[in-house]
């Protein structure tokens, strides 16, 4: 039983003993490549939003790429689009490493370190770690997950980032490499990156080199991926857990369900709120104009597009993903009326 302390540190729970079941449905539709196709064909001509810049090497990406692909628990991945087009993962490899950490810890101790609620602050506050007495709050901002990377096993940096890759690769089911100017470009230009680190170690929240723990961070986040690969490294998470393409278990069913609320708090940026409100599926964004949703025992959509809208979240793939959540009935919160009980109370 865990009440909270203050009444605002957490919400109450005393279930422990229930058993955890599971109502997720299967995806209903039959249509998805004519969807995908539908999405992109619809939104192609976008052209709002802005590149990032603060990563220099991000200013010169290609704003007309896009790419829509959909991953199904069942093991098929339909595609349209740019969908074999390399780019960095970035903020989106944090909700996967979470995964992993979660996976090697436990879920108290991770959440006893990092936190899993929403900061209310951009994702590279220095004054949410501030706020919070030096508590990072949330794995999905610069801060928890500079300090839920370093929580990665291995005892060298060397052998935690190949263990972060390895990990990464195993959700994408193939071997994800380092993109090197990204991660040239990114180390030259994070000072504010190594300063939450130092802040971090200064609350020992980091317990070894701050400096080693951004760096292995920031390689992470200069992994290449494709939308091909977004799709599949979600439909994993979908999927409790099990690689749906390769067959190959990542983490266990629980981690899955963990990481979802987790990245649902707070997976696009400032607007994550409105867009489990608009949308109603987790989703994690990243600088480079990517976007992972997941709909549990379902399947995953990776888009990409690299402009960008206010809050950092790529323009044209919340407007391919929205489309298709509502398409295919993927919002967690939507329900229509049970027509047998309609029908037993007179209404039907
Ligand atoms: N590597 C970027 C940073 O740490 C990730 C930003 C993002 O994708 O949100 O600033």
């Amino acid at each position: 039983m865990n009440y909270p302390s203050d009444g605002n540190e957490t919400i109450p729970t005393d279930f422990d003993d229930v058993v955890q079941q599971v109502s997720t449905g299967s995806l209903a539709h039959q249509k998805i490549d004519e969807l995908l196709h539908e999405a992109h064909e619809r939104y192609s001509d976008v052209d709002d939003g802005l590149l990032a810049h603060y990563i220099p090497i991000l200013g010169h990406a290609d704003p007309d790429l896009f790419a829509i692909a959909m991953s199904h628990v069942g093991g098929s991945v339909h595609e349209v689009g740019d969908c074999q087009h390399e780019f960095s993962i970035q903020s989106i490899a944090k909700m996967f490493v979470y995964a992993l950490v979660v996976q090697e810890h436990g879920r108290e101790v991770v959440r006893e370190r990092i936190g899993v609620n929403n900061t209310g602050m951009p994702f590279n506050s220095v004054m949410a770690v501030e706020l919070n007495n030096g508590h990072p709050m949330n794995p999905m901002v610069n801060a928890g997950a500079i300090a839920t990377t370093e929580m990665i096993p291995g005892r060298t940096s060397a052998k935690k980032w190949e263990n972060v890759r390895a990990g990464l690769s195993a959700f994408a089911g193939r071997q994800l490499t380092l993109d090197d100017d990204v991660y040239a470009s990114e180390s030259e230009s994070n000072e504010r990156n190594k300063a939450v680190g130092r802040l971090l170690k200064s609350y020992r929240r980091i317990e070894g080199d701050p400096l080693a723990a951004v760096d292995v961070y920031t390689r992470q986040c200069s992994l290449n991926v494709t939308a091909y690969d977004l799709a599949v490294m979600g439909a994993t998470l979908a999927d409790g857990g099990v690689n749906p393409v390769t067959g190959q278990r990542v983490v266990d069913a629980d981690v899955c369900r963990d990481t979802l609320a987790a990245v649902a708090t707070s997976g696009l940026y400032e607007h994550s709120g409105d867009w489990l409100f608009e949308i109603g599926i987790p989703a994690k964004s990243g600088v480079s104009g990517g976007i992972v949703a997941i709909a549990p025992g379902k399947g995953a959509i990776g888009a990409f597009s690299p402009p960008l809208d206010i809050a950092g979240n790529s323009v044209k793939a919340q407007l391919a993903i929205g489309h298709l959540s509502r398409a295919m009935g993927l919002n967690l919160f939507a329900s229509a009326p049970e027509k047998s009980l309609l029908a037993k109370a007179g209404r039907g």
